[in-house]
């Protein structure tokens, strides 16, 4: 039995056939919008409609199962929330996410506490620039 199906099992929901599709496809990629879950997913699956797709990724946020990030895009994206805790940085020209760790941010929470007294209970930060490639081929674009 799958972790997933054990995590449904456990709280009274079957694994049906698009719970397990769309669970797999998370499983192999990251940071996924519905759309583009979607897109990965009806060609083998034509039965699963773009509705059934955003159903199954509230359920599965619900359940604690995967995580939505919002990357200021006017839409979510998902990724399983067995993924270790880490935080992103997105480019905006290309859009690629990079991830970086939670002790860079429990670092930063903490001076926050020192400084203000403010306790962090919970924290997301999305930061916003321009990936190392895109960079470069500006740099380029420039000479
Ligand atoms: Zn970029
Ligand atoms: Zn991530």
């Amino acid at each position: 039995m799958s972790e997933l199906e054990q995590l449904l099992r456990g709280r009274g929901y079957r694994l049906t056939n698009q719970r397990r599709v769309i669970g797999r496809e998370l499983e192999g990629a990251r940071h996924l919008s519905a759309e583009e879950l979607y897109e990965r997913v009806r060609g083998a699956n034509p039965e699963i409609g773009l509705s059934t797709v955003y159903r199954t990724l509230d359920l599965l946020h619900e359940l604690g199962v995967v995580r939505k990030e919002d990357f200021g895009e006017g839409y979510s994206r998902y990724e399983l929330a067995t993924e270790r805790v880490h935080h992103h940085a997105r480019c905006r020209e290309c859009g690629a996410v990079i991830e970086f760790n939670e002790e860079l941010m429990e670092y930063l929470a903490l001076q926050v506490e020192r400084e203000t007294g403010f306790v962090t209970d919970w924290h997301e930060i999305t930061l916003h620039g321009r990936c190392a490639s895109c960079q470069r081929s500006a740099i380029s674009g420039q000479l």
